[in-house]
């Protein structure tokens, strides 16, 4: 079976063997056996297999010795399609990297063979992380990461894909408009923003105002490639949305560990 995707994962096996989580252009995730794949050897072989890379590859199903008994296809051809060339030798470049991979892996469904619908459904998912990490690689290329804004631009389309968005532009409690209200709080718990008025109701804790609304609404409206017209961002407003993705996926922030390589 041919199959394309990105290597979000590797777990060493063996001496060199590895298996690769990889989240497929169809916007879901699978595991396959590399033998070989941790490089090395006498031949001294690069390892194609790091996380982050674009990868073709060929399979076939066979018993890997996997614990369990599970079929763990087995990866019989791999070509490298794309690999960043930046973000390994910037700290948070790579941080940033790493938080799309690991939120990603904690949230795409499994892969099912026979799930034909499944490419039309979630291949969203599998556009917005490919292009996190291009246009990051882009941005450390120019020496110009503003790593806040490109994870604002992440999330707003991250949560599109998910499902989750929150609507910018009525109150999630009374439908009131919010067009003047740039800083409405983000209620975790209803998925969305409030109104001044409502927000005065709401019981549980807001936090200090963040300009959260009117990022969020400018960063949707702004195409990957275009990562440059943003404007700063508060990091607190990257914090606040990835508080929303938590809540809305049962994460623990303090098991997100590429977000304190960040934050
Ligand atoms: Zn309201």
């Amino acid at each position: 079976m041919a199959l394309e995707g990105l290597v979000v994962q590797i777990i060493p096996q063996k001496e060199r063997d590895l298996i690769a989580r990889m989240l497929l252009r169809e916007g879901t995730m699978t595991s396959v056996y590399v033998f070989g794949g941790m490089g090395g050897g006498k031949n001294s072989k690069p390892r194609m297999f790091e996380p982050g890379n674009l990868m073709r590859i060929e399979t076939r199903s066979s018993k890997s010795g996997h614990a369990g008994g599970d079929t763990l296809h087995t990866v019989s051809e791999h070509t490298l399609l794309w690999q960043s060339t930046q973000i390994r030798h910037h700290p948070q470049g790579f941080a940033l990297a790493c938080l799309y991979l690991e939120m990603v892996l904690k949230t795409a469904l499994p892969h099912q063979a026979e799930n034909t619908h499944a490419s039309r459904e979630h291949g969203g998912l599998f556009n917005v992380v490919s292009n996190g990490l291009f246009y990051l690689d882009q941005a450390l290329a120019q020496k110009n990461l503003q790593w806040q804004s490109h994870l604002l631009l992440f999330m707003s389309k991250f949560l599109l894909h998910l499902g989750v968005l929150p609507d910018e532009n009525e109150c999630v409690f009374c439908g009131g408009d919010l067009t003047s209200e740039a800083m409405a709080p983000l209620v975790l718990e209803q998925g969305g923003f409030a109104c001044s008025e409502c927000a005065a109701q709401v019981e549980t804790e807001l936090g200090a105002p963040l300009p959260v609304r009117a990022l969020l609404a400018q960063a949707i409206r702004t195409r990957f490639q275009d990562w440059n017209a943003l404007p700063v961002t508060p990091v607190a407003v990257d914090t606040r949305l990835i508080q929303f993705w938590c809540y809305h996926f049962q994460v623990k922030l303090p098991e997100v560990t590429s977000y304190k390589m960040l934050f």
